[in-house]
C-alpha cells in the first residue's frame, strides 16, 4: 500500500516546485532564527533571497556533525522553547551527544515518513508492529512507534533486550511486522530456532536498520523468520528512522524527498555527484522547523537513482549503505568497511553472520583478526575441516578486499549478540 500517494507518487516537475518552494521557506527560517546559519551565510555572501530554486541549494554551506556539538544543546533550534515538544538525543561515544529537537508539526512528518516505509513494506491497520529498537532518547523506537500509530496498526511497544519475553509475546499476540536493528533481528531469529518457535509466530514483515547490513543479511533473515525484510533509514539529525524505506520491489531505499532533499557529494571537494556514483549523503530537511538543517553531511556513503521505480513512487532511491566514513578502517593501506566482512561471510554457506574484527598494529605491521562463527551443523572439534573452512574464508576476503585476515573460528553462540547497534570492530591501533 502507498500510505501518501499524493506525495510519494507526484510527478518531479510538481515535486521539483515543492521542493523549491519548500526550500525558499526554510532557508529564511533558519537564517532569520540561527545564529549559526546566518553567519555561515554571511560569510559566503549569500543571502536567503538569493535561494529561489531546489537549484540553488549549491550556493547553502554545509553543517557537520561537528557543528551539532558545537552548538550543544540547543543553539541550532530555530523556534521558541514553547514550541519544541520533543528531544532526542544521538550516542556521544566521544563525549557531548548531540540532541535534537522536534515541533508538533516536525514529530508529526517524521511519523509520516515511517508509516510510509511500514505502508511500503505491507502493513496496514489489520497488523500488529512490535517496536524492539530501544525506547528513549535513541530515535529508534519511539519513531518506529509513532509511525505504527499513524499508520493505524496495533503497536507492541516492547523496546530492545528481554528476548524470550518478545518472542513470547510475538507468538501470542501474532505479531505480524518487526522493527528493530538487523543484528537484533538475528539474535531474535537464532533465539526463535532454538525455542523451536518458528512455525508459531506469523510475521509477515521485518523494518531493519540503524545501522548497515547487506543483502547475504537480507536473505538470511528472510529464510530464518519466513519474512520479507525491509531497510528503514534515517538518522536523529534530520529525524530519526523513516527518512526513507524500501518498497515491495526492495531494489533501493526510497528517499521522501518532498520532506528531506539529499544530494551525494564528492566527500573531498564538496561538489555534489550524479546519480549512481558513490559518494557521501547529504540532507536538507525541507519541512522541519524545530532544528532545521541545511545541507547536513551524513557521512553515509551511498548512490542515489532517480528512474521511477516499478512500485509507482516517483520519489528516489538509495543503494545500500556501506557504511560511514568514520566506519572504514584502513589496514595496511587498503580501505575496509565492516560490512565487506559481512557480505562475504554470508555468501559462503558454512559460515554465518555474526564477527568480530580486532586490528592491531605489531612490530609496525597491521593486524587483522577476524573471530568468525560457523552454522552450527558445519561445527566440529576436526581441527583439518576447520582449518579448511577459515582458509576458505581467507581466500574470499583476499580476493574482494585485497588484504589477508587471520580467521579465528569460535564456537557458535561465542560472539557477543547485540540488542541494538552491533559493534563489530575494536581497533587498537587507536591506542597506540
Ligand atoms: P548515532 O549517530 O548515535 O548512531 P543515529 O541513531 O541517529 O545515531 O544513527 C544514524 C546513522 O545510523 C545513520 O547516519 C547511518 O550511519 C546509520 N543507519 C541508519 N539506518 C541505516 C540503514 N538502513 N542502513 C545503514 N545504515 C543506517
Ligand atoms: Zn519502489
Amino acid at each position: 500500500m502507498i500510505f501518501n500517494p499524493e506525495k510519494e507518487c507526484m510527478s518531479r516537475e510538481d515535486l521539483r516546485k515543492l521542493q523549491s518552494e519548500r526550500l525558499v521557506k526554510i532557508v529564511k527560517h533558519a537564517y532569520d532564527n540561527v545564529p549559526m546559519y546566518k553567519e555561515r551565510m554571511d560569510a559566503l555572501g549569500v543571502k536567503p533571497e538569493d535561494i529561489k530554486s531546489i537549484d540553488d541549494i549549491v550556493k547553502l554551506p554545509f553543517t557537520t556533525k561537528k557543528d551539532l556539538r558545537d552548538y550543544y544543546p540547543d543553539k541550532l533550534f530555530a523556534v521558541p522553547r514553547s514550541e519544541i515538544v520533543r528531544f532526542h538525543a544521538s550516542s556521544g561515544t566521544t563525549g557531548k551527544p548531540i540532541v535534537a529537537g522536534y515541533t508538533a508539526h516536525d514529530v508529526e512528518n517524521w511519523a509520516e515518513g515511517v508509516a510510509r516505509v511500514l505502508a511500503a513494506g505491507g502493513m496496514s491497520k489489520e497488523d500488529t508492529v512490535q517496536v524492539s529498537y530501544g525506547y528513549g532518547l535513541f530515535t529508534g523506537g519511539l519513531g518506529a512507534h509513532d509511525g505504527a500509530t499513524k499508520l493505524g496498526a496495533a503497536v507492541l511497544p516492547t523496546s530492545a533486550g528481554n528476548t524470550s519475553k518478545q518472542i513470547m509475546l510475538m507468538e501470542d499476540l501474532q505479531t505480524t511486522g518487526l522493527c528493530c536493528t538487523p543484528s537484533y533481528a538475528l539474535f531474535l531469529a537464532e533465539e526463535i530456532e532454538k525455542e523451536g518457535k518458528k512455525d508459531a509466530i506469523k510475521l509477515k514483515s521485518g523494518f531493519f536498520g540503524a545501522e548497515p547490513w547487506t543483502e547475504g543479511m537480507r536473505k538470511e533473515l528472510e529464510a530464518k523468520l519466513g519474512i520479507k525484510a525491509y531497510d528503514i533509514y534515517g538518522l536523529t539529525e534530520i529525524s530519526g528512522p523513516g527518512v526513507g524505506g524500501e518498497c515491495e520491489c526492495q531494489n533501493g531505499t526510497h528517499l521522501w524527498e518532498d520532506m528531506f532533499y539529499p544530494e551525494i557529494i564528492n566527500p573531498e571537494t564538496g561538489e555534489q555527484l550524479p546519480d549512481g556514483v558513490e559518494g557521501e549523503l547529504v540532507f536538507t530537511t525541507l519541512d522541519k522547523w524545530g532544528m532545521p538543517m541545511l545541507r547536513y553531511r551524513t557521512r553515509d556513503l551511498t548512490h542515489l537513482i532517480h528512474e521511477k521505480c516499478e512500485c509507482g513512487r516517483t520519489l528516489c532511491r538509495m543503494g545500500r549503505i556501506l557504511g560511514r566514513t568514520d566506519d572504514m578502517l584502513i589496514i595496511r593501506g587498503v580501505n575496509v568497511f565492516p560490512s565487506q566482512v559481512e557480505s562475504i561471510l554470508l555468501e559462503i554457506p558454512e559460515f554465518q553472520g555474526q564477527y568480530y574484527i580486532t586490528v592491531d598494529r605489531v612490530n609496525n605491521v597491521d593486524t587483522f583478526d577476524i573471530d568468525v562463527e560457523l552454522r552450527e551443523e558445519y561445527y566440529s572439534d576436526d581441527i583439518a575441516a576447520m582449518n579448511r573452512l577459515a582458509d576458505k574464508l581467507v581466500g574470499r576476503i583476499v580476493s574482494v578486499i585485497g588484504i589477508k585476515p587471520k580467521i579465528h573460528i569460535v564456537e557458535p553462540g561465542s560472539i557477543t549478540r547485540s540488542m541494538g547497534k552491533a559493534k563489530h570492530v575494536t581497533d587498537n591501533r587507536k591506542f597506540k
